[in-house]
């Protein structure tokens, strides 16, 4: 699978479109090394108009193919993706910047396996309505009836993840799709269309328009598109949801987050360390369920600090294709300077200790690598909850520790922010983890471990970090629309226009 210079088209009816109207180009850069890897054709409004007009033109025969025949194609579609995990895998390492030892066993598999999830669940029912006798001669049933064509737009942190979390539901419930890439991480979405069509599915059922915000801007408002799936930053994330609101869209909005771990007195602190590392250093910090601020006991604070500093060596920037290397460069030049500037603030107007990491760029790093988007991973310390760098989603690998006397305070600060996509609790007494995870205010939370995310579990934000949920079977119901039907059967009408 080459991705190397092939450059990037609206894609649309089945294929490619390289004769269609784009509005200039972009260049999609490899992270590592800051090269560019291929051309991006901005899709105009033209060319958007004409995917949504392809996708509108294929719902009628998808939307009536029966849930099973869906999923049979849907199913060749994972067997396809596994059978390119590396290949795909390869692509987003060389998009994202992120180790192929990520990428090629959570990216394409979790993407893959949301898809069979759904796929299964259409085609065992997971479709269907309900019934009830609501007196002897009247009954009522409902059916679940697909949107029509929605637009799915991601951010640049899990592409082809993304990509499926939110085009296996719509599929699999008889929708269509208009989806945009992020303009950082554009290569997958090609591929996945590929696949697609391989599978079976049909010309026209998943369409892809490339660009920025004007684009995911103009699919928001056209009229045609019956609901957007969006995944991104809070303050786009509300211009969307307005926007879509505005012409009454359904919507699900994933976005950030700035979530806390705490940490119990009777935790193991090996294990804390352990937890609080993956839910910091994972994918180089650009996970949008991070737990960022970490609550440790102060009595534990001294011997949790020394284990994680000497942990910290089992972060292994380098060659992202090295099976030993765990720790990637950033996904882009600007969100780069972004975590470096909150070091830099950190360290000079928070006056947080630095612990480890800080703003210089890293050493030992090998030549070819040296003009990539590289940061230290960055611990501060000492941290109090007005700093800027413990209030704000930094979205990168900086971890901020703060002390708490209180189990009782500390899930009083962990609450005390306008986000709530995630929590986690490590302890040994099961109970008081449970105890704590239910106080606390958040749509995902872990208890001993961080980030596992699978099919299974619906996930997604409180207050300002979304709006409804991704997988499980309530990930489905955000698809679909109700219809009510009441049947009388009685013969007669319930009417008071008779005779008196
Ligand atoms: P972003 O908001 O900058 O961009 C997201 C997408 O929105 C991109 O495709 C972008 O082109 C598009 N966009 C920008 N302006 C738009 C507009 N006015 N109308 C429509 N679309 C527009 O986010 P990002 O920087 O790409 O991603 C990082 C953010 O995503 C972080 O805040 C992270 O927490 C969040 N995120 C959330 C989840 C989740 O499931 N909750 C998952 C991954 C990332």
């Amino acid at each position: 699978m080459a991705f190397k210079d092939v450059d990037r088209y609206t894609f649309y009816a089945g294929q490619p479109q390289p004769t269609a109207e784009s509005s200039g180009h972009f260049e999609s850069i490899d992270p590592s090394n800051g090269e560019s890897t291929c051309k991006i054709y901005n899709s105009s409004p033209k060319s958007i108009d004409a995917a949504i007009q392809s996708a509108q033109s294929a719902f009628p025969s998808w939307s009536s193919t029966p849930p099973v025949e869906r999923a049979r194609i849907l199913q060749r579609a994972v067997a396809l993706l596994r059978k390119h995990n590396d290949a795909l895998a390869r692509v987003e390492t060389i998009d994202t910047g992120k180790p192929f030892s990520e990428t090629s066993t959570v990216d394409i598999v979790t993407g893959a396996d949301v898809l069979e999830y759904f796929a299964n669940l259409v085609g065992s029912g997971g479709l269907n309505g309900e019934s009830f006798r609501l007196r002897p001669d009247a009954m009522v049933y409902t059916s679940k009836e697909p949107l029509g064509v929605c637009a799915g737009i991601g951010a640049w942190n899990y592409p082809i993840q993304i990509a499926l979390w939110k085009s296996a539901p719509c599929l699999a419930a008889g929708n269509c799709m208009v989806y945009k890439p992020s303009e950082f991480t554009p290569l997958h979405a090609e591929y996945l269309a590929g696949l697609y069509r391989e599978a079976g599915v049909p010309d026209g059922v998943f369409n892809v328009v490339y660009g920025a915000g004007d684009v995911g801007a103009y699919l928001t408002k056209h009229p045609t598109i019956a609901k957007v799936s969006f995944t991104g930053q809070i303050s786009t994330g509300k211009k969307v949801a307005g926007a879509a609101a505005g012409e009454m869209k359904y919507v699900t909005m994933e976005l950030g987050g700035k979530s806390p771990l705490v940490v119990l007195p009777d935790a193991a602190v090996d294990q804390a360390v352990d937890v609080a590392m993956m839910a910091n250093f994972y994918s180089t910090g650009q996970v949008c369920t991070n737990g960022t601020r970490v609550f440790v006991p102060r009595a534990m604070k001294t011997s949790f600090e020394r284990v994680l500093v000497e942990k910290m060596k089992y972060v292994r920037a380098g060659d992202l294709f090295n099976p030993a290397t765990n720790f990637g460069p950033l996904s882009s030049r600007v969100h780069k300077d972004k975590v470096i500037s909150y070091i830099k603030h950190g360290v000079a107007s928070d006056k947080a200790t630095l612990l480890c990491g800080g703003p210089e760029p890293p050493t030992g790093l090998p030549a070819a690598l040296r003009d990539g988007y590289w940061v230290r991973p960055t611990v501060f310390t000492d941290c109090t909850d007005d700093m800027a760098i413990v209030k704000d989603e930094i979205f990168g690998p900086v971890m901020a520790i703060l002390a708490y006397d209180a189990v009782d305070e500390a899930v009083g600060r962990a609450n005390a922010t306008d986000m709530g996509l995630a929590a986690g609790v490590v302890g040994r007494d099961v109970d008081a983890c449970h105890g704590v995870v239910a106080r606390l205010q958040a749509g995902i939370a872990w208890v001993n471990t961080w980030g596992e995310s699978p099919a299974e579990m619906a996930v997604g934000g409180w207050k300002q970090s979304g709006v409804g949920v991704e997988n499980g079977r309530k990930g489905l119901e955000s698809w679909v629309r109700n219809k009510s039907t009441l049947v009388e059967m009685g013969g007669s009408v319930a009417t008071v226009f008779s005779k008196l």
